[in-house]
């Protein structure tokens, strides 16, 4: 099995770092980059100004950081679109997306809304996959996708384009993350987004994918498989430890990604783990940190 083509490696993509700080993508919809840049924010965290034109309304999703030049800007759209904010929206639990939903919907008077009660707050709404809501003039569909986390939750907007968090970036791959996450949710959950024929994915990180979604979606599919079969390669050699499988199967990619890594290779080990093809095998028990081929 070769490693799978990354689509998008023929778009013409802002390189990292040269993402517009606010882009309208849609009439619906305003990005605004947050100033939080890192190795696992990408650019930084994208939130999401969505509302009909002229409904003097708008909705935000991921917020991101709770920083006030982020707000400024955030608010600097919402002004541009004479509209006010009604909902608080956040695709996961994690902080780069939920950190400023409660301050913010504090700020806004603005009730908040996630896939888990701590992000949604007291007063705030728990959503479930395929909750409608309608605001802002629009809709917006609520689509469930665990696997990067439990609690993870895309927007699927009326213009078929679905703000899909951490699920799917804008440029490499995302993580399944250990113990919270779920392999084999995060492979149906691509599969439910792909079978939405979105017309564009707008990402948590990274620029937004407009020009064949199907295929990225398809390709982390591909991705996913690839890295187990990479697994299964690499025990049928012999037993190994965690760090030994990541250190071979990620030699290409910088360090700095490794621990992300080897949260996203735990995760693929629990699920062959569950099929009964490769089993923990330690000295001991509670350190179950090498694994052989069943
Ligand atoms: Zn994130």
């Amino acid at each position: 099995m070769d490693a799978p083509a990354d689509p998008r490696a023929s778009w013409s993509l802002p390189a990292l770092g040269e993402l517009p700080r606010t882009a309208e993508l849609e009439p619906l919809v305003t990005r605004v980059l947050a100033p939080n840049p890192s190795g696992m924010t990408l650019d930084g965290t994208n939130t999401y100004v969505v509302g009909a034109p002229g409904s003097g309304q708008a909705v935000l999703v991921d917020p991101g950081p709770d920083d006030p030049a982020h707000l400024a800007a955030v608010e600097a759209v919402l002004a541009a679109r004479d509209a006010r904010c009604v909902a608080v929206l956040v695709t996961h639990h994690h902080g780069d997306h939920a950190e400023a939903a409660l301050p913010w919907g504090s700020h806004f008077g603005a009730p908040v809304a996630a896939g888990s009660a701590q992000v949604a707050g007291p007063g705030g709404r728990v959503l479930d996959h395929g909750d409608r809501l309608r605001q802002a003039g629009t809709t917006l569909d609520v689509v469930a996708t665990p696997g990067h986390t439990s609690d993870h939750l895309a927007f699927r907007l009326e213009s078929g384009a679905v703000l899909v968090g951490d699920h799917v970036l804008g440029r490499g791959t995302s993580v399944v993350t250990h113990p919270e996450g779920d392999v084999v949710a995060y492979l149906e959950s691509l599969r439910r987004v792909h079978d939405l024929g979105p017309s564009a994915l707008y990402c948590g990180h990274g620029p937004e994918l407009t020009e064949d979604p199907g295929a990225v979606l398809g390709y982390y599919l591909a991705h996913r498989a690839y890295r187990e079969h990479q697994l299964l390669a690499a025990l049928g050699r012999g037993p190994a430890g965690v760090d030994d499988l990541v250190a071979e199967i990620y030699a290409q990619v910088p360090r700095a990604v490794w621990p992300a890594a080897a949260q996203s290779t735990r995760a693929t080990l629990d699920k062959l783990v569950a099929e009964g093809r490769v089993v923990w095998w330690g000295a001991d028990e509670s350190d179950a940190d090498r694994v052989r081929l069943a």
